[in-house]
């Protein structure tokens, strides 16, 4: 009797211990997708928990991006996921904050389309721990909601199809080979020599992907049928560039001070990148012909930030007529970002003592090289707060495209010379 009931209490405490994972497959993990980015430490088959730490060459920027798929699991149970950031280093050997690496809320998606953000992860000593229920035998994680190059190669070739006025073109070829797409909406084309030109770029720095979101959701509106953008095409060319440094988004590398220098302190008589030379190539050409009126440039900023900001000019570079202009415009953009990230009032700059190669950065460059009737700034929205997932930030693209048309009502070009 006895040993009967030892022998069912045994099967009752196997069951219980087997129950959470009855039937869970083996978790397996693969970065090896454009974009990805993890070297696995641990995968705890009974625990159903995985630990890994970014896998980027410093050499090829800051290795605070990561994005890995799960296979394997059973459909409803908890995943756990621990990224350990705790030894990044940046290229010249110093240690990099594991801030960068951590969010609050990860993202994660079990289609690698729709990605929605973690539950609050648990913080220590430079690691961060999220658990999540997933739906589906297989699930992606990630520090943000990735943006790979098929995403925008997608995206300029889906808005070409579906708006005459849009045409997807190649900017260049990447040092490897790859290609970097682009695309301009042009209106009408009797009037191209006297249109104004307006340039919209993100991911100088690979690993910020937010950037490319909030510039999908600008340029979604800027083609729509909103009033506003229907105005602003009747009288600016819009050119955007959802990802200048290609090949580190495409390797899961971060970009962010890579070796020799990363794309925005690349702004100079010789730039190293090509994306870097069409794009200056470009605005100075534009503003020659008297047409540039503004440049932005999309990032993401530390993990402090809780709201979407802008470099303004540095005293240095900063005319009366371009000051004016720049508070004008952030002004409009004040009007139209305010839920549910509102513009912050602190406006930093970046000049000799945020860098030494400050005056190589984009906007910098634009600041010192163009007429004084363009606007040449940075936006940097905040990805650690829990609107920053892809709708968040395409709300703040829309609203920035808002900005724009409110600002460009009176042409910035009759205000000068
Ligand atoms: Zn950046």
């Amino acid at each position: 009797m006895l040993g009967r009931r030892i022998g069912l209490i045994g099967l009752i405490l196997s069951v219980i211990v087997a129950a959470p994972h009855a039937g869970a497959g083996e978790l397996t993990v693969s970065s090896a997708f454009d974009g990805g980015s993890a070297e696995v430490l641990e995968i705890d088959q009974t625990g159903r928990s995985i630990k890994i730490r970014p896998a980027g060459d410093p050499q090829f920027g800051w290795p605070c991006w990561w994005y890995f798929q799960v296979t394997g699991i059973q459909p409803g149970e908890e995943i756990t996921v621990t990224v350990d950031a705790s030894q990044m280093k940046q290229a010249n050997g110093k240690k990099l904050s594991s801030n960068w690496a951590l969010p609050e809320q990860a993202a994660y998606s079990v289609d690698q389309k729709h990605w929605l953000q973690t539950p609050v992860g648990v913080r220590s000593d430079g690691t961060c721990q999220w658990s999540v229920k997933v739906d589906a035998n297989q699930a992606w994680f990630a520090w943000g909601p990735p943006f790979v190059p098929a995403d925008a190669k997608k995206l300029v070739e889906r808005l070409s199809r579906e708006h005459s006025d849009v045409a997807a073109f190649e900017l260049c070829k990447t040092r490897a080979g790859r290609e970097v797409p682009a695309l301009v909406v042009s209106h009408d084309e009797s009037e191209t020599d006297s249109r104004m030109v307006i340039w919209v770029q993100a991911r100088q720095h690979a690993w910020e992907s937010g950037g490319s979101w909030v510039g999908r959701g600008f340029i979604e509106w800027a083609v729509s049928d909103a009033p506003q953008a229907v105005e602003l095409r009747k009288k600016a060319d819009i050119y955007f560039v959802p990802i200048m440094d290609i090949d580190n988004v495409a390797t899961g590398n971060g970009g962010k001070n890579q070796v020799p220098h990363d794309h925005n302190r690349d702004w100079s008589e010789t730039p190293q990148w090509n994306s870097v030379k069409t794009a200056m190539r470009s605005l100075k050409a534009f503003d020659q012909q008297k047409r540039l009126v503004l440049f932005v440039d999309l990032h993401n900023p530390g993990s402090n930030s809780k709201r979407p900001f802008f470099y303004v000019t540095p005293p240095e570079l900063a005319t009366k007529k371009r000051k004016q202009l720049q508070d004008a415009f952030i002004a409009a953009c004040r009007h139209e970002m305010k839920v549910p990230l509102e513009l912050d009032q602190n406006t930093p700059s970046t000049g000799p003592k945020y860098d030494q190669r400050w005056k190589e950065i984009s906007s910098n460059w634009v600041r010192s090289a163009t007429r004084e009737c363009v606007v040449g700034i940075t936006l940097e929205t905040c990805w650690n707060t829990k609107h920053s997932h892809p709708a968040g930030y395409m709300t703040v693209g829309r609203q920035l495209g808002l900005g724009i048309a409110r600002y460009l009502k009176t042409d910035p070009r009759q205000l000068s010379e």
